[in-house]
């Protein structure tokens, strides 16, 4: 958005004031327009020094469901953007991944590593309940199981509890997994791993899951992580070869499975892929639209993230409905033929796969709009 001209008739101090914080105004709503948000909750509590902001991004399939991010911001608008850009994202995760769930999020702005976190936990948990169910929350960056708990003593619009549905990484890694094969399929002809080279970035949790179905297989891992342990116990339980941080994206492989960091396929390491297919669990692994367009170009399928990584919400939307791990699990494996429908789109409209998922999130959002549009 561009800054105004200052007109000269704003001369007087309390007149430049009034106008800097209608003009203000105006930006807040014109971002909110931009990004086509339903409503937006900005609360300031006191006591507790809490500031937070939810944003409900739509709730056409269902509640707004997305954690709560705590975090210093350099900004209060730099937050009020983020929450924003997050929400979206949900939407678009839950409603590709068939889920009926609308897309929201909420960010605490502060410290995450303050020591008194009830107050504050639980000031967010009460304009939680006050949104009447609108929207829930859960864990995200800065925020931890034991703080959802604050929040549960105010709310029970959260999920993420302890004892509940716990570490969503196996449900994930199953369904990159899932997602991997139906790229292999897309672009050999033929799902099958055996004997094929996959190059692993982060042997965390998802990474360490991937891992393991893969080697299960048959397929050859290379694997790296800059925790030394971590890839220590991929390459012991797995026998993959290890890999050095920054070699691993001229790795010669099948596929190249991201899962540690967003912003990783960019300018810098486009050049250097020597691969086929990138398919892996990391958030927001292109650095900006324009590089699917370039992996388009370069012939590599890409399997988009937020498509290929829903299985962390699946296995939060099985804590909410109630399911078992198996069903859970049995619904991240529907990430395979999801994948496949984004190619399909992606053929038939001429345009790159991350666009095409796009696509997917949106014919769904508007088909249920319409068959909900009559009074029942
Ligand atoms: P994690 O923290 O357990 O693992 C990430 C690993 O990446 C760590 O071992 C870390 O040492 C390593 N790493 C960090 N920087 C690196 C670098 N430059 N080179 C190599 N390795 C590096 O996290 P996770 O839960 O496994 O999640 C991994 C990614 O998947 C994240 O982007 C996360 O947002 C995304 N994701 C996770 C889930 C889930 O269920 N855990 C769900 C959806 C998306």
């Amino acid at each position: 958005m561009k800054a105004r001209v200052k007109s000269s008739a704003s001369s007087s101090p309390a007149h430049s004031r009034a106008s800097a914080k209608k003009e203000e105004a105006t930006a807040l709503f014109a971002l909110l327009e931009e990004h086509e948000h339903e409503q937006v909750s900005l609360v300031y509590e006191p006591s507790s020094g809490y500031r937070g902001i939810i944003a409900i991004h739509d709730t056409t399939l269902g509640p707004a469901l997305g954690g709560t991010r705590f975090w210093h911001y350099a900004n209060d608008r730099d937050a009020l953007i983020d929450c924003l850009r997050l929400a979206r994202g949900m939407t678009y995760k839950a409603a590709v991944a068939g889920l009926n769930l609308g897309g929201g999020k909420s960010v605490i702005i502060g410290d995450n590593k303050i020591r008194n976190r009830e107050p504050i936990f639980r000031a967010h948990g009460r304009h939680v309940k006050a949104l009447g169910g609108r929207y829930i929350t859960a864990e995200d960056v800065g925020t931890s199981v034991s703080d959802m708990e604050f929040i549960k003593a105010e709310t029970d619009h959260v999920t993420g509890l302890i004892g509940k549905s716990g570490d969503p990484s196996p449900v994930t890694a199953f369904g990159v997994y899932r997602g991997m094969k139906a790229c292999a399929k897309h672009h050999y002809g033929d799902d099958g791993l055996k004997g094929k080279t996959v190059a692993i970035q982060g042997c965390g949790h998802v990474g360490y899951y991937l891992a393991d179905l893969l080697y299960k297989e048959g397929a050859q891992v290379y694997a790296t992580d800059i925790d030394a342990a971590k890839l220590k116990a991929v390459v012991d339980d797995f026998r993959a070869k290890a890999v050095n941080a920054e070699e691993i994206y001229s790795v010669e492989a099948d596929i190249f499975a991201p899962c540690a960091l967003g912003g990783i396929i960019n300018d810098e390491t486009i050049p250097q892929l020597k691969v086929a297919i990138i398919a892996g669990g990391a958030n927001n692994q292109l650095a900006e639209e324009r590089h699917g367009d370039l992996l388009e170009e370069k012939g590599i399928t890409y399997a988009p993230d937020y498509v290929i990584n829903a299985g962390g919400l699946v296995n939060v939307n099985a804590e909410l409905e109630g399911w078992t791990m198996e069903r859970a699990r049995n619904k991240a494996g529907e990430i395979y033929e999801t994948i496949l429908m984004v190619f399909d789109i992606a053929a038939e409209e001429r345009m790159p796969s991350y666009r095409a998922a796009d696509r997917l999130a949106e014919r769904r959002i508007a088909a249920i709009a319409k068959v909900r549009q009559n009074f029942v």
